[in-house]
């Protein structure tokens, strides 16, 4: 499918739709659907700058490609004067004192937010379940669940209520729901959009991402969003992604590589693996050389990046004790008023990675565990360097099952950490990497080298033409 946005503008300057009409339109699909993609639906809001646009189209002025495209927001990011809640009850009636930068630059290109997306609490979730606004449903299949923790957003986009959306991505949040859902979902490589605005969850694979209907969305909304930005140190400033990079095809004899145990892996269900080896015969059948890779194993990449995570959201969200942000119990004194804040405003799945976040960072646990995950992911950035020394681009299924039904993920947690085996090595490594809805159920995950975004959507583009 060829660009929403392009096609909207269009129609917005030829007068054929107000953008008064055509966020209506949108915000009425919201209001009406049962999917739970909503939190917050941004109605005056949107309204109001939406007229500053038909005002601008009748007085003849010149609007930008994204003015008066309305858009999503992964309802973790901060937008002035609206409430954000993480999908939890602590934040249920926060409301944002300032916006997002990455949020700020689509406002500043005249794109409309028209809704605060559901999502897994804090991030803290691969299905969308873990929130208070009740579990996202999959736009493909309702008994499904939505995919996560970017799962309101990727239905949004599916069925259209949205153009695009904002999605957050710490160890897979953009790529799996978007692979859920049959859409695009991009995770730019680390740094590349700055996080300031974003809710912390593990800050040290935290990426702001686009979720879209197609390459060249995705490629826009990405444009606009990259740049160093002084409040977030790790942001860097970078070329934007070209429109030739969309439409070329992948040159004869790219090394294209794999993780062998990723495919070869017991966990795989059989449908995955038979769309991922018909897919890398249809490449070399067109002339790309294949190179199969060794990599670690998923429990170690899973493990890893848990213990990692679950440290650094148990730091991050140690300032929410009623005192600053959001709601505020009492206790017999301020202690106590702390832990009854606590324990009756975050849900279980996020308790239980304070609870295991604090024992990776306990004197006497940290250097076992703690220091010993930031070895090995050194390790595994190593083993990246080394890859894309050998390869171009490495292809990978997004999650080794199709799409659980909704109540699956609940009975068991550990099952939902490993699903979770092939997108957080290459969030360890703050690669960028792309999900595209072709080849398997959950789609391909096509990674590159840091700062390489071109060639994901060379790859994704070519991939389109010949499976
Ligand atoms: N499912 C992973 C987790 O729960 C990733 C979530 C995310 O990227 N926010 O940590």
């Amino acid at each position: 499918m060829s660009s929403s946005i392009k096609a909207l503008h269009k129609k917005l300057i030829n007068k054929e739709v107000s953008c008064v009409d055509l966020v209506q339109e949108k915000l009425d699909q919201l209001k009406s659907s049962d999917y739970n993609t909503d939190n917050y639906i941004l109605n005056d809001y949107a309204i109001n700058l939406a007229k500053k646009v038909d005002t601008k189209i009748a007085n003849g002025e010149t609007i930008n490609l994204l003015e008066g495209i309305p858009f999503g927001v992964k309802d973790v990011y901060l937008l002035q004067g609206t409430y954000s809640s993480a999908s939890s009850d602590f934040l249920k009636k926060y409301k944002s004192p300032y916006t997002a930068t990455a949020i700020q630059k689509l406002l500043d290109a005249g794109a409309i937010p028209i809704v605060k997306e559901n999502c897994d609490s804090f991030g803290h979730g691969s299905s969308s379940e873990n929130t208070v606004f009740g579990a996202v449903k999959n736009a493909l299949d309702p008994s499904k669940v939505a995919g996560g923790s970017s799962g309101g957003s990727a239905v949004n986009v599916a069925k259209n209520f949205t153009t695009f959306s904002i999605g957050g991505d710490t160890g897979g949040s953009i790529r799996q729901p978007a692979g859920y859902n049959n859409v695009y979902g991009l995770k730019p490589t680390y740094g590349k959009i700055s996080r300031f605005g974003l809710m912390a969850y593990a800050s040290s694979t935290d990426c702001v991402g686009p979720i879209a209907q197609s390459l060249e969305d995705t490629q826009i909304v990405l444009n606009t969003m990259a740049g160093k930005d002084y409040r977030d140190q790790t942001s860097f400033s970078s070329e934007p992604v070209s429109d030739e990079s969309i439409t070329s095809a992948l040159a004869k004899g790219t090394k294209i590589g794999y993780y062998k145990n990723f495919i070869e892996s017991e966990a795989i269900s059989p449908e995955i693996k038979a769309g991922f080896e018909n897919m890398i015969a249809k490449l070399k059948a067109e002339g790309m050389e294949i190179i199969p890779l060794d990599f670690f194993d998923a429990n170690m990449l899973v493990s890893t990046y848990y213990a990692l995570a679950m440290a650094e959201t148990a730091s991050n969200l140690a300032r929410l004790d009623g005192t600053n942000y959001g709601v505020r119990e009492t206790g017999k004194d301020l202690k106590e008023g702390y832990s009854i804040t606590r324990s009756e405003n975050f849900t279980a799945e996020t308790k239980r990675r304070i609870v295991g976040g604090n024992q990776v960072l306990s004197q006497g646990h940290s250097e076992e565990i703690y220091n010993k995950a930031q070895q090995l992911r050194q390790q595994i950035s190593h083993h990246f360097d080394e890859d894309f020394k050998k390869v171009a681009i490495v292809l990978s299924p997004v999650t080794p099952n199709p799409v659980p039904k909704i109540g699956n993920n609940l009975k068991d947690p550990m099952t939902m950490y490993l699903s979770d085996a092939y997108t957080v090595g290459f969030s360890l490594g703050g690669l960028p990497t792309l999900t595209a809805p072709l080849a398997m159920e959950t789609g391909v995950q096509i990674t590159a080298a840091k700062k390489q975004e071109a060639i994901l959507f060379t790859c994704a583009n070519f991939l389109k033409q010949v499976l």
